[in-house]
């Protein structure tokens, strides 16, 4: 068996040394990369050959790549690398790591058309000036061979390592059996949905209910699948970090079950929580843990691969511990040992976003993999802020404020470019919201230009510290490259900023400024997402709501013949009492005199049955008012709230108080903190008051939303995929809560006339018994009808 090897994954191997640096960066997009090398192959003659695929065999390895270009008539060899800044600011030990390419591609063309010698080029680009920098030499191919055969030989006992890895790895696999002594109920058609998609090499959309164990049902019937399948590594990717924990819980159970399972599995964290010195910056002058990383990396990867933590696991604590004992970045770390890990369990952004990790590692190194997407009604939402961008103005003021003399100037016509674009002759000044075609070039022209000289600037003083400077930078470059690929997926907005009318400065007359936020505003990912499920050998996304299945379908951009599957509840309709309040109206205007029958609704069902109850609201408006209307009703009743910003400590304490024998009622917003991905089985939590369809806000942007959906999806389907299916996939969210185990008894109000209507109902989960109920009249006491009038002044 050989083992295949991209020339890039061997060089960075076999001849990247010393510091971690990421001063010197290339071009700050993709397409700016793209368009570099276009340029460059534009500019040679008739004979250029562009991406030439090469490969080549040394005793069990297989290295394979494809070079930027070659020009046979000068019989010359190009690896192309676009950049921005000075070139003498690249550290050496990357110019070193692109020669080690170019000389490998420079053997592995000899040998194919077997030439005697080759010319080898390193040609920078620079992206601002176009100017190309040529760095070549002749090698003859004897010497060639014997470059390429010695970068094999030093990774030969690796590549051995590995293959045997493999080998074992897939052997336990396939007697590996279920770590349970059995599958729930639905837990076994689940799990063979998913191996299903493996082997026919599908999308699959799984529904399936809260409590069945999802993790398991489907991380299990992949790794069964990998040997057959010749999967390389499975990606599991959650929303959120409790999903990335039940995901590790899940591998270690499978670990445990099988001891001679030799899975490897790593855990993904943000920078921001793997970082050992979040003051510093990542290179070696900066920080201890990049100086050198490169000649203590090998030692830690196998640390770590031999010796990994509790549970077979490479998490953030045990990845923490390896990297400090060997003096390296956690962080970094983690990312090199992606390559030799079956497992990878990280959030969406990994793999969905603009330059995401795990994607680009896929596609470099022609990787099989599988991707589960956990509580996959999250990655609409998550997908569409990764493609979206925006500006502040004001920002850029304080920029231009503090800026050095080499700034002013192109911070000085992108300001101009700002304001002629806010002031355009289809945009009056005073229009606190407009919707423009596209992002103008003469706007973004004076962005770039902007970022260009950011860039210049920030390399010229490396030890400057000037952190607005730097978010603004970030902000520019990623609205750039969102910007690229604008179309009809997207809005582009321009926003008055009221609330930061800015006066004249020093109090004087001139007139006061007003700021304005620039949106590039993604609404249907699909064009982003396609190309990401394409990249994947199979890909399964799974959540307890994932209806309608079209609206996700279109919005993620999934293949035609994506599987579905809709797996039947564990739980019985006797289980929960579901009950429609049609009497009550929450909509904006009515909410005042919605806050009493909600308020009595509560106290009485809290009466009937005492316990651990939750309520959810649209909004901390409405919730604050309805908390305080009901305590002065009610003050007998313990309740608590959910406030805005909590921090992990104050939505624990929050939980806290779903003790199995408690009694209150805990106030929350619904699609907020505590409204999914919190488990309150049993007594902790025995139902759930939601007074609200979770409808997004009418509000300017929601309504171009709206058109842009029409646009792409047609007329019929723009409100509800707006409005509608995004509103009711919350409540039915927040309502999970409340049945988790087939012991769970439980109930549920829906608090406001439009559930009742035919078109809401078929959204609701199929094995839900809804009931209808009207507070008034006919159940009003004569206390609830003092309670009404005293509250309200009204009569019910
Ligand atoms: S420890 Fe932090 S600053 Fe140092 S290299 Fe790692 S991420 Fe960068």
């Amino acid at each position: 068996m050989r083992y295949v090897v991209a020339v890039r994954a061997l060089c960075e191997f076999t001849a990247k040394q010393g510091d971690l640096d990421l001063r010197f960066t290339p071009s700050p997009s993709a397409q700016e990369g793209i368009a570099g090398h276009a340029l460059v192959a534009s500019r040679r003659g008739a004979l250029y050959q562009a991406e030439v695929s090469l490969s080549g065999d040394y005793k069990e390895l297989r290295v394979r790549g494809r070079a930027d270009g070659y020009d046979a008539q000068n019989r010359q060899l190009e690896e192309v690398k676009t950049f921005r800044g000075d070139l003498a600011d690249m550290p050496e030990n990357h110019r070193q790591l692109h020669w080690a390419q170019v000389k490998v591609y420079g053997w592995l063309l000899c040998q194919k058309l077997e030439l005697a010698e080759v010319r080898l080029a390193l040609v920078y680009l620079d992206i601002g000036s176009q100017q190309e920098t040529v760095l070549a030499e002749c090698f003859t191919a004897e010497a060639l061979k014997g470059y390429f055969e010695a970068q094999c030989e030093k990774f030969l006992d690796w590549a051995r390592q590995e293959l045997a890895h493999r080998a074992a790895r897939d052997a336990a696999l396939a007697a590996l059996a279920f770590p349970h002594a059995a599958f729930r109920t639905g837990q076994r058609e689940l799990a063979e949905a998913v191996y299903r998609s493996a082997a026919s090499s599908r999308c699959l959309m799984a529904q399936a209910p809260t409590g069945i164990g999802k993790t398991i049902a489907t991380v299990f019937p992949l790794l069964k699948a990998a040997p057959r399948q010749h999967i390389d590594k499975v990606f599991f990717l959650a929303a959120k970090t409790p999903g990335r924990r039940l995901a590790l819980d899940a591998l270690a159970l499978i670990n445990r079950s099988a001891p001679t399972l030799p899975l490897r599995i790593i855990e993904l964290v943000a920078r921001d929580k793997a970082c050992e010195h979040l003051d510093k910056a990542c290179h070696g002058e900066s920080c201890p843990l990049a100086r050198g990383f490169y000649d203590r990396l090998p030692a830690a990867r196998s640390a770590a691969l031999a010796e990994p933590g509790a549970g077979g696991l490479l998490d953030k604590e045990a990845l923490r511990t390896v990297a400090l004992a060997h003096g390296v970045c956690p962080y970094y770390l983690s990312q090199d040992l992606v390559r030799w890990s079956d497992v990878v369990v990280g959030d969406y952004n990994y793999y969905f976003d603009v330059s995401a990790l795990l994607h680009g590692l896929t596609v470099a190194n022609g990787w099989r993999v599988s991707v589960l997407v956990d509580e996959a009604h999250n990655l609409v939402d998550r997908a569409r802020k990764m493609y979206s961008a925006e500006l502040d103005q004001a920002e850029l003021a304080g920029v231009r404020q503090s800026a050095g003399p080499a700034l002013k100037k192109p911070l000085d016509r992108l300001h101009r470019a700002w304001r002629d674009l806010a002031r355009g002759p289809q945009h009056p000044p005073e229009q606190a919201y407009q919707v423009c075609d596209s992002p103008p070039d003469k706007f973004l022209l004076a962005l770039q230009q902007a970022t260009a000289a950011i860039t210049d600037d920030l390399e010229a003083h490396p030890t400057r510290v000037d952190a607005a400077l730097q978010r603004f930078y970030f902000d520019a470059l990623h609205f750039s490259r969102i910007a690229e690929s604008f179309g009809a997926h997207s809005l582009f907005d321009i926003t008055l900023d009221d609330a930061r009318v800015r006066n004249g400065p020093f109090g004087s007359s001139r007139p006061a400024a007003r700021f304005s936020r620039l949106c590039i505003r993604n609404v249907v990912p699909a064009p982003f997402l396609a190309p990401r499920f394409a990249a994947a050998r199979s890909a399964a996304l799974f959540s307890a709501t994932l209806s309608p299945q079209k609206y996700h379908a279109d919005t993620l951009g999934l293949p035609a013949d994506t599987a579905w599957v809709d797996v039947p509840s564990p739980f019985l309709a006797e289980q929960l009492a579901v009950q429609v309040v049609s009497d009550i109206s929450t909509r904006y205007q009515h909410r005042e005199g919605s806050l009493a029958p909600i308020a009595h609704l509560m106290a009485r069902q809290y009466d009937d049955k005492p316990g651990n109850y939750l309520v959810f609201l649209s909004s901390y408006d409405y919730l604050e008012k309805l908390a305080e209307r009901f305590r002065q009703l009610h003050p007998q009743v313990p309740i608590w709230q959910q406030t805005r910003r909590m921090d992990e400590a104050a939505r624990d304490e929050f939980l806290a108080r779903f003790v199995p024998e408690g009694r209150g009622i805990g106030f929350a917003v619904l699609g907020g903190a505590f409204a999914e991905g919190i488990d309150l089985p049993g007594q902790r939590l025995i139902g759930a008051f939601i007074a609200t369809l979770g409808l997004p806000q009418v509000n300017p942007v929601n309504e171009q939303i709206k058109l842009r959906m029409a646009e792409n999806f047609g007329a019929r389907q723009a409100y509800d995929y707006t409005y509608l299916y995004p509103g009711i996939q919350k409540v039915v969210q927040a309502a999970g809560r409340v049945i988790r185990t087939t012991r769970d008894q439980g109930v549920i109000f829906l608090m406001d006339d439009r559930f009742a209507r035919p078109q809401v109902q078929r959204l609701l989960p199929s094995w839900w018994q809804v009931r209808q109920m009207r507070l008034r009249p006919a159940s009003v006491t004569d206390a609830d009808r003092r309670v009404w009038v005293s509250a309200d002044g009204v009569q019910p």
